[in-house]
C-alpha cells in the first residue's frame, strides 16, 4: 500500500476503510465492499490519486461527492463518472474557472513549500490552473435515501443542505459510521458566501436536526476537515448554537477577511466554528444587523 505521496497521506482505519488526506487540509475516504469500492470526495486533485487507490484495491471504484467545492471536486477529473446531488453540479461548474483554479494551485504550492519543498518541481501549478472539468465529468444525480450496494455493505445518501445547496452525507448503518463532508466538522465552516453558494442557516439547522434523529445509527462521524472521528456531540453543539446561542451572541463575533473569498464575522461556540456574512445572518434573523465597529 502507498502510504504517502507528494501531497497525500494514506491511513488504514479498518479493513474496509481508508482515509486519504491531501495537502494536510482535506480528507477523503475509500470504503471497500465485496464487489465495489466507494471513494467519498476526490480532493483538489493536485496529483492523480488512482495509484493510491490501486495500491489498496482492484475493485471498481465509484466516486461520490459530498458537495462541489474545489477541495472536494477538482480531483474528480481522474474518474469521469461522478455521483452527487444535483444542485452541486452547478457548484462544480461555478468553480470551474481559471481564477478559482489558480487560487487552489497557490494553496498546493504553499503546502509543498512548507512541507515538501523538493516536490515543488514535480507540481505544474500552471497546467493545474488551465484544466477544466466541463467536458471531463459525467454526472449521475443521487436522491435522498438512495442506497449504494457495495456487496456486503450498504451506504445511504443523506441529503443535508447547508454548507452548499446540494450537500450530502453518507451513512453506513451497519458500522454506525457517518461521512459528514463539511456539514459536521471540527474545523471552520464557511458561510460568508452569498446565497448562490451556501444555503440559508435555517436549512443547515434542519439538516443537523435530521442527523440527530438518526442518532441510534451513528457512532463515529468522519468529516472532510479536522480531527476524526468526531461524535454526535458536535451535532448537538450546532443545534444548540443555531437554536438560540448564535442569535444571542453574534454581536460579540470578531471580523475576519479571507482575501478573494470574502469577509465577514466568525462565530465560535463549543466545537462550532463558522465564518459568515451579515447578509446571511440577517436572512436568518429576519431583521437588520447593526454593529458598532470599534
Ligand atoms: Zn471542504
Amino acid at each position: 500500500m502507498i502510504t504517502s505521496t507528494d501531497f497525500c497521506k494514506v491511513q488504514k482505519l479498518d479493513d474496509d476503510l481508508y482515509i486519504i488526506t491531501e495537502a494536510g487540509l482535506v480528507h477523503f475516504y475509500l470504503i471497500l465492499g465485496e464487489k465495489k469500492a466507494v471513494l467519498i470526495d476526490a480532493g483538489f486533485g493536485f496529483e492523480d490519486i488512482r495509484p493510491i487507490i490501486r495500491s489498496i484495491t482492484d475493485l471498481p471504484v465509484m466516486l461520490v461527492l459530498t458537495h462541489g467545492d474545489p477541495d472536494h471536486s477538482y480531483g474528480s477529473e481522474y474518474f469521469g463518472d461522478v455521483w452527487l446531488y444535483q444542485p452541486d453540479y452547478g457548484q462544480i461548474m461555478g468553480f470551474d474557472t481559471k481564477q478559482e483554479r489558480q487560487f487552489a494551485a497557490e494553496l498546493g504550492v504553499q503546502f509543498l513549500k512548507e512541507n515538501n519543498p523538493e516536490a515543488i518541481e514535480r507540481f505544474d501549478s500552471k497546467a493545474f490552473a488551465e484544466k477544466s472539468l466541463l467536458r471531463v465529468l459525467t454526472p449521475h444525480f443521487v436522491k435522498d435515501g438512495e442506497l449504494f450496494d457495495l456487496g456486503g455493505k450498504t451506504l445511504e445518501v443523506v441529503f443535508t443542505p447547508g454548507h452548499s445547496y446540494g450537500h450530502i452525507m453518507l451513512l453506513d448503518r451497519a458500522k454506525k459510521r457517518l461521512f459528514s463532508g463539511d456539514m459536521i466538522c471540527d474545523y471552520v465552516i464557511m458561510y460568508f458566501f452569498e446565497s448562490d453558494r451556501n444555503a440559508p442557516f435555517s436549512m443547515a439547522l434542519d439538516s443537523w436536526k435530521k442527523i440527530k434523529r438518526l442518532e441510534k445509527d451513528i457512532k463515529d462521524i468522519y468529516s472532510s476537515h479536522g480531527q476524526n472521528p468526531i461524535t454526535m456531540e458536535w451535532v448537538d453543539a450546532y443545534i444548540e448554537c443555531f437554536s438560540g446561542e448564535f442569535q444571542q451572541n453574534y454581536l460579540k463575533d470578531k471580523p475576519f477577511s479571507r482575501g478573494h473569498l470574502g469577509s465577514g464575522y466568525q462565530h465560535i461556540y463549543k466545537t462550532v466554528n463558522i465564518q459568515y456574512s451579515d447578509k446571511r445572518l440577517e436572512e436568518f434573523l429576519g431583521h437588520k444587523v447593526e454593529r458598532i465597529d470599534l
